[in-house]
């Protein structure tokens, strides 16, 4: 069981949530101490109101918790942070997925401590929703994600791979250096050969061999100063966070071999720092792929397709029935959708379909974007097969379709994630995030969970 949840039946302490349009005749039926409390407060169940009611000496009795108008089950993220230590339950929320609110706890406990002395404090919900696997995998991600990039390069996140892979008895193989160009990982190369710490390709096999496959590939650039087209210090303060894809998917792995799904998984990380130095590839240059095209680079700051359309060839040589991958790919989905909001591309309209539904179950926002063909024109060079870079307009767009001409699998999607939490809000502390997380595993559960 995860830190933040205790068993249902441990002694906790009440807290009554509260929809304001119940306020009311619920005040009604409280004893005059709590009815006081909710006074002084001014509490009438307004969302995210919280009123924590002492005893006679002082020690918390319980808590009023408002919900206001009681629709969204993510407000429960706020009070691991707010509540004073101790166990607490849940009552009221009814018609609440009592699974969701428990969720909502535990992506709210969430602290990154790896630098700070202080102890985290020891809030826990008493639950009988078995969401331990899920907030730890999140937890995985965001640690990851908040961790710099001094303390995870490519080699740290390689260590994170095969501890992962040992823990659930995967295959792992690495390609590191130099041999990336001799194995047919070309782009993989030239992204990070500059980088002091090695680029490299990790890939984890696990599960029956037999079963449906699922391909999993994630962007796993551990800093990207844009390489020669160097960003400004604006756009690259939180370029640590460049290998959101990369932590995302080793969440679901974690999820999927954990929950034992009976399914043939395939995990793909290319990992690189974009770094300076005399060997960074250049505006201009023209590298091979390992599906065969070759890419002329207009700008070196477009990195995280390179990367991944060799690990997407690859994933597809090993014919998956289903192939997604996560990247922290273009500021222009920022520019259209913000940051919560994650934007996917795929042309398999059922595979659309079936995320929407899974997204909406699990809580978590995303949105179908289009994989418009006419636009592969802004991906013409002169002197190659493509150019990895379209320009001004449809930023986000133009990225999928260039990450399109490298993928043969018959259901295949692609998001275009943000991977941090620009403020904080209730689950969702401010930095790291393991973006679509919740809404893929909901979507992989449904689909390979049963035979
Ligand atoms: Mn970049
Ligand atoms: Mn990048």
């Amino acid at each position: 069981m995860h830190a933040a949840f205790c068993p249902p039946d441990a002694p906790a302490l009440p807290i009554l949530t509260v929809r304001a349009a119940d306020w009311e005749a619920i005040a009604a039926g409280l004893d005059a101490g709590w009815r006081a409390q909710a006074k002084v407060a001014d509490f009438k169940g307004q969302a995210g109101r919280l009123v924590v009611v002492p005893d006679t000496d002082g020690a918390p009795a319980g808590a009023l918790f408002g919900l206001g108008d009681g629709a969204d089950p993510m407000q429960i993220g706020s009070l691991p942070g707010k509540l004073p230590a101790g166990d607490w339950r849940l009552e009221g929320a009814d018609g609440l997925d009592a699974e969701r609110l428990a969720v909502a706890w535990g992506l709210g406990a969430y602290r990154f401590g790896r630098y700070k002395k202080a102890e985290p404090k020891a809030v826990r919900l008493a639950t009988a929703a078995d969401v331990s696997p899920l907030v730890e995998a999140v937890w995985l991600a965001r640690d990851l994600v908040n961790t710099p990039a001094e303390d995870m390069g490519p080699d740290a996140l390689e260590a994170v791979a095969r501890e992962l892979a040992a823990a659930h008895g995967a295959q792992v193989s690495v390609v590191t250096g130099d041999a990336l160009v001799a194995e047919g990982y070309p782009m993989v190369h030239a992204v990070g050969r500059a980088a002091a710490k090695a680029p490299r390709y990790v890939e984890i096999l696990w599960g029956r061999e037999g079963a449906r496959k699922l391909a999993l590939v994630g962007k796993g650039v551990t800093f990207d100063s844009g390489g020669l087209d160097i960003k400004p210090a604006s756009g690259m303060a939180l370029m640590k966070k460049d290998m959101g894809g990369a932590a995302a998917v080793l969440a679901l792995a974690r999820l999927v071999m954990g929950a034992g799904l009976d399914v043939r998984l395939s995990l793909h990380l290319p990992l690189v720092e974009n770094a300076i130095s005399g060997s960074a590839f250049r505006p201009g240059d023209v590298f091979p792929t390992r599906k065969g095209l070759t890419v002329e680079i207009d700008n070196t700051d477009a990195e995280g397709r390179l990367i991944l359309c060799d690990a997407l060839a690859r994933a597809c040589e090993l014919e998956p029935d289903l192939l997604i991958d996560l990247a922290t790919l273009t500021g222009a989905a920022r520019v259209a959708l913000g940051p919560d909001l994650a934007p996917f591309y795929t042309s398999d309209e059922t595979l659309a379909a079936d995320f929407t539904i899974a997204a909406a179950a699990a809580g978590e926002p995303v949105w179908p974007m289009p994989l418009w063909t006419p636009y592969l024109d802004d991906l013409d060079s002169p002197i190659a097969d493509m150019k990895n870079s379209g320009g001004a307009f449809a930023g986000s767009i133009t990225a999928a379709l260039f990450l399109s001409k490298f993928v043969t699998a018959p259901s295949w999607m692609h998001l275009d994630i943000y991977a941090w939490n620009p403020s904080e809000k209730p689950g969702r502390p401010k930095g790291g995030e393991a973006t679509a997380v919740r809404a893929l595993w909901k979507l992989i559960r449904n689909r390979f969970a049963t035979a």
